[in-house]
């Protein structure tokens, strides 16, 4: 990659970031889901470690730390992010349980079979389930949970036009029966998982958007790469309206299992 390629690149993020700090979320979910995840998880204590990997600003790290005993690291690859999250932290007065750190997800500084709990939410794509599910298995106590949230597909086939956006997106992306597969193949037992209910996305993702375009569009005028940015958002909000009935988030829970009985 050369060094303009690479500057192009970073301005980008920079830019996503920047839209996306304006919202309480970066992802589609809500308090409710957060919570129903949350009661397939057994035998969480105070001492209990927890991690929230991609937290953004952490809209569901507060709710979690207003549901579940024990202290939680959030971790997010933008700084921006992080601090909005430790701004956030000290308003919900949870500077004794949560703290937010900036580290990637493909290097975790946690220690081996320290965590009781691994938590990300719309957060996992970044480095791919398989891979997630797989890398950060070694970080949790034996009989610790993993709770993810991940785009998959609700049916066998699905028109061209979702299918093309989506391989470009995120080819990851798969039924629900072989995402489960796929987590009982990398050492979890499957407790639960769930789809999300429309509303995380029109209620909870998209509609608070909505402002946040007009604003951003506002303070970014002249600017193409926002403008772009942009139409590329509502673009993405339309083709989730025509074709919801075939894809969605759906929330996988698992349990680590001793290693003998993979
Ligand atoms: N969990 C939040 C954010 C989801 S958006 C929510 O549900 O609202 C995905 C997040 O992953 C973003 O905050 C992004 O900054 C973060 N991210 C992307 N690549 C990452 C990486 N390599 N390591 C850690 N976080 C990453």
């Amino acid at each position: 990659m050369s060094d303009e390629n690479k500057s192009i690149h970073e301005f980008d993020l920079e830019l996503i970031c920047e839209y996306y700090s304006q919202l309480e979320r970066q992802g589609p979910g809500s308090p409710e889901t957060t919570i129903k995840a949350l009661s397939f998880i057994e035998n969480l204590t105070d001492d209990s470690l927890i991690a929230d990997i991609g937290c953004g600003s952490g809209g569901q790290t507060m709710i979690l730390a207003q549901h579940t005993k024990g202290k939680i690291t959030g971790l997010d690859l933008f700084p921006r992010f992080i601090d909005i999250f430790n701004s956030n932290v000290k308003k919900s007065n949870f500077q004794d349980k949560v703290k937010g750190i900036v580290g990637s997800m493909d290097d975790l500084p946690f220690g081996d079979e320290e965590l009781d709990l691994i938590w990300s939410e719309g957060a996992i794509y970044n480095i791919g389930f398989e891979r997630g599910l797989n890398e950060w298995r070694k970080f949790l106590k034996t009989g610790g949970y993993i709770s993810v949230s991940e785009a998959s597909w609700f049916t066998e086939k699905r028109p061209a036009e979702i299918e093309e956006f989506w391989m470009d997106a995120y080819p990851e992306i798969d039924t629900i029966p072989n995402k489960v597969a796929q987590m009982q193949k990398a050492g979890y037992i499957p407790v639960a998982n769930f789809i999300l209910p429309e509303n995380c996305w029109i209620d909870d993702f998209y509609a608070p958007q909505i402002n946040a375009e007009k604003v951003f569009l506002e303070k970014k005028a002249g600017n193409k790469a926002a403008a772009e940015f942009i139409a590329n958002q509502r673009h993405e909000t339309q083709l989730y309206y025509k074709y919801k009935e075939y894809y969605g988030y759906v929330f996988y829970i698992g349990k680590k299992l001793n290693k003998n009985n993979i």
